[in-house]
Parts: C-alpha cells; sequence; structure tokens
C-alpha cells in the first residue's frame, strides 16, 4: 500500500526570517523515492540550485533502489560486490547504525521484506511460513557486509535493502549541493521527513502530524537550522490479513513487522542517513528501548507517539497541540 500519511508536514517555516531575507524563496516539486518532495530554498540563484538538487534526488533514487537494475545496491545483491565510494561510505554508516541499535535497524532485511511483499517489485503482501522466516534469518545480519576502502563485499545470499537510509542520505547529499551553490537556508519536505539547512536568527517551526487523524497535528516543533527530522510510522506501509495489520517496519531479530509499543518515531539529530535509521529503529526498540538508546548513540531528541495514545517527547522546542493523547516530556 503506497505511504497514506507525510507525519510530519511543514508550517510557517522561515515565515520569521524569510521576510528578512533579501531573495525571495524558490519551491520546487519533485516526485522521487515513491514519494512527493518539496524543496524551498533561499539565496541566490535557488532556481538553478534546485535544478541541480533534483537531478540529485533522481539519480539517487535510482542509485539505491535495490530493484533498479545498474543500481549499486542492484549489483551488490546479485555479485557479492561492487566497488562504489559512496556506497560504500553509506554501508559503513548503516553498519555503525546497526551495531548502535543492537540490529534494530538492519540493513540486510531484503529477503525479509520479499517474503512479506513489501519488495522492490510487484510482490504480493503475504504472511510467511515460519520456515521461510527462519531460512531468511539466519543469512541476515549487518555482519555480513564488508567494507575495504571504496570496496563492499556482500555474504551472499544475505540481500540488502537501504529503504531505511534513502531518505536521510537523499537530504545530506541535496543539503550538500545546495551549500555548494551559495544556498543560505532551505528546507527540504522529503516526503513528511524533514531537513533543515542553515543558521539563523530565529527557529524554523515545523508542524509534527497525528499519525492518527488526517489534516491534524500533534504540535509544533521549534528548532534550530541543520537538523534533520525523520519520522517512520508503523501506519504507513501495511496490509491487512485475518483482521490482522501487518507493516514494513521489521524487526529484524524475529522476521516479523515490529511488535513494539509505537506507533511512530519522529528523531530530530544533525545527521540525516542517522536521523532516518534511528526513527525506524526506534519503532523497532519502542519507547524505553528508544530513551535507552539515546544514552549510547550520537545526539538526538525524539517525540515518540504510543500504542496507548500518549506523546513522550525529549525536545525542549516542542509544543503539543493535539487533544486525546498525554504528552510527557522525558529525558
Ligand atoms: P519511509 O520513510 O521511506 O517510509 P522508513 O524510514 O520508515 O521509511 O523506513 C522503512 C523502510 O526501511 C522499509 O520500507 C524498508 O525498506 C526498510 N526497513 C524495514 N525494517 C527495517 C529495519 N528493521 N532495519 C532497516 N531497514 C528496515
Ligand atoms: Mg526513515
Amino acid at each position: 500500500m503506497k505511504k497514506c500519511a507525510l507525519i510530519l508536514y511543514l508550517i510557517a517555516c522561515l515565515a520569521l526570517t524569510g521576510c528578512a531575507r533579501r531573495d525571495a524563496p524558490v519551491t520546487r516539486t519533485v516526485f522521487a523515492m515513491d514519494t512527493v518532495m518539496n524543496l524551498t530554498v533561499y539565496g541566490k540563484n535557488g532556481a538553478a540550485a534546485l535544478d541541480a538538487a533534483e537531478q540529485e534526488l533522481y539519480r539517487l533514487d535510482a542509485h539505491l533502489a535495490r530493484g533498479t537494475e545498474g543500481s549499486a545496491v542492484y549489483a551488490l545483491n546479485r555479485d557479492g560486490t561492487v566497488i562504489d565510494r559512496e556506497t560504500a561510505e553509506l554501508l559503513q554508516t548503516s553498519g555503525d547504525i546497526a551495531q548502535a541499535t543492537g540490529g534494530a535497524f538492519d540493513p540486510t532485511v531484503a529477503e525479509l521484506l520479499e517474503l512479506w511483499g513489501f519488495g522492490s517489485g510487484a510482490g504480493e503482501h503475504r504472511v510467511p511460513s515460519q520456515e521461510e522466516i527462519d531460512a531468511a534469518l539466519a543469512h541476515a545480519g549487518a555482519k555480513h557486509v564488508h567494507i575495504d576502502g571504496e570496496q563492499v563485499i556482500l555474504d551472499l545470499p544475505a540481500q540488502l535493502d537501504l529503504g531505511g537510509v534513502a531518505k536521510g542520505c537523499a537530504g545530506e547529499r541535496v543539503e550538500e549541493i545546495l551549500r555548494d551553490r551559495g544556498i543560505t537556508g532551505a528546507v527540504l519536505d522529503l516526503g513528511g521527513d524533514v531537513a533543515l539547512l542553515g543558521s539563523k536568527g530565529s527557529a524554523w517551526r515545523i508542524a509534527v502530524k497525528d499519525p492518527a487523524a488526517e489534516g491534524a497535528y500533534l504540535g509544533v516543533l521549534e528548532t534550530d537550522g541543520d537538523r534533520f527530522i525523520m519520522t517512520s510510522g508503523v501506519y504507513e506501509r501495511y496490509f491487512e490479513e485475518n483482521g490482522v495489520r501487518y507493516h514494513h517496519i521489521l524487526d529484524p531479530k524475529t522476521g516479523c513487522p515490529a511488535d513494539s509499543d509505537l506507533v511512530s518515531a519522529t528523531v530530530i539529530c544533525a545527521d540525516g542517513v542517522w536521523a532516518d535509521a534511528l526513527a525506524t529503529a526506534c519503532c523497532v526498540l519502542g519507547a524505553e528501548g528508544s530513551l535507552e538508546l539515546r544514552k549510547t548513540a550520537v545526539p538526538f531528541d525524539v517525540i515518540l507517539v504510543t500504542v496507548d495514545g500518549r506523546v513522550l517527547y525529549t525536545c525542549d522546542g516542542f509544543a503539543p497541540a493535539a487533544e486525546g493523547y498525554t504528552y510527557e516530556q522525558v529525558a
């Protein structure tokens, strides 16, 4: 099922500082990575910078998709090796995140995703047998990915899926391109995952959408620039069989959809790839595990929504806005 809701929805960003800038914002809508993205940039030559940003998004979409013949990930999954600096770096970081999260984030969940029909192609959604799950689990795990300089070696039949870091990587790369072109401020809405570029005199304001109600907001997050605000939600892609809902975030320990106490996890972090992956990992780890992870991984904040209607947040700039939830600021 198509990703149905954008959790993070941008409002009024740059409204305060935008008027102080000489150059009017320029916006662009791009369809990439299976979602609609809205890019807004401030600074001179915004349109030209956006041309480059758009091309980069298309390139990365193809480069990171395991279903795209010719992509580095496609080659790795087929041949077990590839020489590509960009892929090596991304997989190095993915491995670090896998380790930091105790395997809750695992870039080798591709075979399991295929079993459940959350694959790269036209796979049917279905509940696999335990034998199938066990067989796939037997050769999954980040330990099967080896990096040697620009070379990546994958122990086949392990299979990679970079869906959990694609948008974070895209956010990082696009920001780099915009910065190189002199852009001083940008807000990239990558289909509900947001990248903020640029420091400025006053904070950015991002509305965090209520995962349970279309058009409603959990609250507004006020934050500095140069932050990534990435959300994973178990309601984003799913199918139902015999009245049971199965979603697209898998617990690499069980090989089944994560069964934690979280409906969604928003991560606020200075690094895009970490932010993206940590959001996925938090959905697997649950509220307690996510808060524990904050003590050991890179610095990051969370806004967690639990199945029983609690919103746990660690950031100071978050102002609750929705009724029907219990809000709790936690450490
Ligand atoms: P998106 O924002 O693209 O909807 P998420 O950031 O929530 O997706 O990441 C979910 C994607 O990550 C899945 O579609 C799948 O490709 C991959 N994935 C699912 N479970 C895991 C996991 N435990 N570890 C790493 N990647 C995963
Ligand atoms: Mg994500």
